[in-house]
């Protein structure tokens, strides 16, 4: 059965490296892929953008192509919620569909400061997707939940629901939202750093660039 992989982020903004790495994913697994925007816990610094406008971005980056979609369910929800929480939902709907979660390299380093994370390997699979600059090696405890877990085959993640891990090796491509930020409020304009959609609208991008115009 085709995998359904989720790619979760806060997408402030949606920049090419995630739509490339979302792409070669799905081409990789024979997945489909939805890019699913989350909402922010209070206690952490706010994106730039508000939910809507990253919505708005999403929608624009995605025109014109039917691979790659947009799922805005933990933006519909009132307040953040835990991704486990989330996959716990899709699992419920897909019946014994395989389900992946998709990471970068950085946040599965991370994953250990999940709500629950032992039990994403219950209700998904998790496709790692290499970063530049990210450190191959793991924290020892997470290396150890996972390595009996990993498999290099995507036969193997098709025939079963949840539960294995997948290096996914796409086109390493060295952009972060944090200096797209960064270039925008200098008043630099990344145009090819960013989906060409993004600059059909110059509403779309109006928060990043403000705090120069306004500064
Ligand atoms: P920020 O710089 O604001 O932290 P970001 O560019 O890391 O943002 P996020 O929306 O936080 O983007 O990331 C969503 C997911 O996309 C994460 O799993 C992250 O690891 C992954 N990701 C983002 N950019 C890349 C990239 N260039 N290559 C591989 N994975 C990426």
């Amino acid at each position: 059965m085709k995998p359904l992989a989720l790619f979760g982020g806060t997408f402030d903004p949606v920049h090419i490296g995630h739509l490339s790495v979302a792409w070669e994913a799905s081409e990789l697994l024979d997945a489909e892929v939805r890019l699913m925007p989350a909402s922010v816990p209070p206690h952490r610094v706010p994106p730039t953008a508000s939910a809507a406008q990253r919505v708005d971005m999403l929608r624009a980056a995605l025109r014109g192509q039917s691979r790659l979609t947009l799922d805005t369910r933990e933006l519909d929800r009132s307040g953040p919620s835990y991704t486990v929480d989330t996959l716990d939902e899709f699992r419920l709907e897909c019946g014994e569909r395989p389900l992946m979660l998709l990471l970068g390299a950085d946040a599965f380093a991370g994953l250990r400061s999940w709500h629950r994370w032992r039990d994403l390997f219950e209700v998904a699979h998790i496709g790692v997707i290499n970063r530049p600059g990210v450190e191959a090696s793991l924290p020892v405890e997470l290396e150890r939940a996972v390595a009996a877990r990993r498999t290099d085959d995507p036969a193997i993640i098709r025939a079963r629901p949840a539960g294995r891990v997948i290096e996914l090796a796409v086109t390493p491509l060295e952009v972060s939202a944090t200096h797209i930020r960064q270039l925008l409020a200098a008043g630099r304009d990344p145009r090819y750093l960013l989906p060409a959609g993004l600059f059909d609208d110059p509403a779309l991008l109006a928060p990043y660039r403000s705090s120069f115009e306004n500064g």
